[in-house]
């Protein structure tokens, strides 16, 4: 996979990079973080089937220490992954900050439910979004080293073309990136993590998934939506 006469960056060493884990088709970081013996969450390692013509993408919306949403896009047989705070915003003048984090194996852009306390990323997780995705650049491994990767999402929730931005803060071995919606005809002002606050795959909330997987209902449902108070109570 090494082209002769090119220099390649290093991994982890100066600036991290999404995907260099998938470069060695390795998961050993994202492994190694978990006991799967007490987590649900997928192991990884299974052969990814070549007969998939189209990049899957998968948003999980995460109620752990704080909330926040995972961001991953299929690259090489692994999901490259963002953390951003405050979840994607449909505004191309509002850029939301994602934190790069270790390669996800395929199948966890299938993995709704809770991750007990006390392991890593301990919480309730939603699959907030789902669908596909296609590049918008010649060569994705180039753009994710310069920092300029965009794409096209087809998903639930998010469609039209997109941009994940790495900002320029050298020496920093983990560079914040931006992820920022373009102008086209899916851009608006509405807020979508607010207006459309339920899974794809469950239609529940995070408190409903906690709720179905014994997890602390009282820590997901701060990750939910105010609701309003109920308008059926009768005297
Ligand atoms: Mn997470």
């Amino acid at each position: 996979m090494v082209d002769a006469g090119v220099a390649r960056p290093q991994c982890g060493v100066t600036v991290w990079i999404p995907g260099c884990n998938s470069h060695f088709m390795s998961l050993t970081k994202y492994q190694d973080k978990r006991d799967f013996k007490r987590t649900p969450e997928p192991k990884g390692g299974s052969q990814p089937k070549n007969s998939a013509k189209e990049l899957s993408f998968v948003v999980q919306k995460h109620q752990a220490s704080h909330l926040h949403y995972d961001f991953r896009l299929e690259w090489k047989g692994v999901l490259l992954s963002w953390a951003v705070p405050k979840g994607p915003s449909l505004d191309p003048s509002v850029k939301r900050l994602a934190m790069p984090v270790e390669d996800h194996p395929l199948e966890y852009g299938g993995f709704e439910g809770v991750i007990p306390e006390g392991e890593y990323g301990g919480g309730t997780v939603m699959v907030w979004d789902r669908g596909f995705w296609s590049p918008e650049v010649p060569d994705v491994d180039e753009a994710l080293r310069t920092g300029q990767l965009k794409f096209s999402l087809y998903g639930a929730k998010l469609h039209g073309s997109w941009a994940l931005v790495r900002t320029a803060i050298g020496g920093s071995p983990r560079t914040k990136w931006l992820l920022v919606k373009h102008r086209d005809g899916y851009a608006s002002t509405d807020d979508i993590t607010v207006e459309k606050p339920r899974s794809v795959v469950s239609k529940k909330l995070l408190v409903d998934i906690a709720k179905a997987n014994g997890g602390d209902t009282t820590k997901a449902a701060k990750g939910d939506p105010l609701t309003k108070a109920p308008v059926r109570r009768r005297a």
